[in-house]
């Protein structure tokens, strides 16, 4: 991929020059505001205090940093890796250590084939992995109910104003906002999401005594169920296609709108359908725990054109986007959470080596984009390819992706990805 340069701002200090000892000077502490507190927000901001940057706030838009509906999440050896640096002990978010997969093709409501592969990484979960990395933020650095509204320049300073008018400056903005972007609004109007058809339905069930260790896929035509264990009873994704009419009807707001239906949004017309549909397609074990469940969220599945950059200059100062900000990638993938962390780490290796070496950051910054940019693209291409056998939102026949690329072949797919 070739990236086009990114240039400094015409006002920009200039590249420190070297000291009589062949030493850069130490540079002004920059002041880092990250906006949003969720698992990209929460890791850039301990990865960066971790590298000795002083000035770092994350602003959250929740009035709080409780559990805001987030499952069961794959984590590659990278990730895991990073988070091992953060001095984060596995045992602490990996509530159970099997990397086994099975895949079972279901038709008529029985297992007909089972295959077993194996993930490089382990599972977690959004609560879990969340309360490890919150509790390790020192005081003052997590500001809640505090939604950032716009991004503007005033005398050549970035600054950010949130909803309620007031106003704080910063030199680097993070943005790690989610799906629904306010930092993607502002800075890449033009890549808006679509929605791919279909809804990934989820549940926690609280039955302890589950004997399940593993992560189970069941691919009955037409959809596709996963279930493993979580502390305290299971976590399933249903994925099921679902009009944009049935979408607003089942969650009360149209996909683009409710990027995520919370267990308050879950009505019970929507209640009812993924009871019917287990039913009709789950073996009666696996429909049984459908039934059960009475803490039930949902997301629709989310499309957006492949970003050609991360950062931008913003007067003298710096933004960027990060994680689900970027990109929102198909679930199947299991890379969206990976993938913030792994770009949140390339971030602090660049911020790092300006502040602290002099390197320059522009040239910094083109470097962190042109190794992360890849992994995005080929996860968002990925993302309709892996599910195109099962005919969700109905991909099956047209053999392409939502951008019109030839979708490549699933094995293909199938080889790189759980
Ligand atoms: C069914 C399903 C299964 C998945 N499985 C996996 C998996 O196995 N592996 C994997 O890597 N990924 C997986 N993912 C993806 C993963 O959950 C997401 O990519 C990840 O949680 C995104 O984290 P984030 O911090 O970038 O964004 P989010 O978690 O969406 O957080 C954004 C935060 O920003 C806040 N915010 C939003 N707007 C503003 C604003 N204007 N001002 C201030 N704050 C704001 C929000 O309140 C939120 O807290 C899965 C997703 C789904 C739906």
């Amino acid at each position: 991929m070739t990236l086009p340069p990114l240039t400094r701002p015409t006002n920009a200090p200039t590249r420190t020059s070297a000291t009589p000892t062949g030493l850069l000077p130490r540079r002004p502490q920059p002041r880092i505001a990250v906006v949003g507190g969720s698992l990209t927000g929460c890791t850039t901001a301990l990865l960066l205090l971790h590298a000795g940057f002083d000035h770092v706030a994350i602003y959250e838009a929740a009035p709080d940093a409780m559990p805001r509906g987030g499952g069961l999440i794959g984590l590659e050896h990278p990730a895991l890796d990073i988070l091992d640096r953060l001095g984060i002990d596995q045992s602490e978010f990996v509530a159970y250590e099997s990397e086994t997969v099975w895949q079972v093709t279901v038709r008529a409501r029985q297992p007909i084939h089972t295959t077993r592969q194996l993930y490089p990484g382990r599972n977690t979960t959004w609560t879990l992995l969340h309360t490890a990395l919150t509790t390790r933020l020192p005081a003052g650095v997590l500001h809640t109910g505090r939604r950032v509204a716009a991004l503007d320049v005033r005398n050549g300073q970035p600054v950010l104003t949130f909803g309620d008018g007031s106003r704080e400056i910063a030199d680097v903005v993070v943005f790690a906002d989610g799906r629904a972007s306010t930092g993607r609004r502002l800075l890449d109007p033009h890549r808006t999401l679509r929605y791919a058809g279909y809804t990934a339905h989820r549940g926690q069930t609280t039955t302890p005594d589950t004997p399940l260790r593993d992560f189970l896929r069941l691919e009955p035509s037409g959809c596709q169920y996963n279930v493993a264990p979580i502390p305290g009873g299971l976590d399933w994704t249903f994925y099921l296609t679902c009009s944009p009419t049935d979408y607003a009807h089942h969650f009360g707001a149209p996909p683009q709108r409710r990027t995520f239906a919370l267990p308050h949004h879950v009505g019970p017309a929507a209640h009812a359908h993924v009871d019917e549909q287990a039913a009709r397609l789950l073996p009666a074990p696996h429909a049984a725990t459908v039934h059960a469940t009475t803490i039930r969220m949902a997301a629709p599945v989310m499309d957006i054109d492949p970003p050609t950059r991360m950062a931008w200059p913003v007067g003298r100062g710096w933004a960027v986007l990060l994680g689900d900000a970027l990109a929102p990638v198909r679930p199947h993938t299991a890379r969206g959470a990976n993938n913030g962390i792994e770009q949140a780490a390339g971030l602090t290796t660049a911020l790092t080596q300006h502040h602290r070496h002099g390197a320059d950051l522009p040239a910094a910054l083109h470097a962190w984009q042109r190794r992360h940019l890849p992994t995005v693209v080929t996860a968002i291409q990925q993302g309709a390819a892996i599910v195109a056998h099962l005919g969700l939102g109905g991909t099956a026949t047209s053999g392409r992706t939502p951008s019109g690329r030839a979708i490549p072949s699933t094995r293909a797919a199938r080889r790189e990805i759980r």
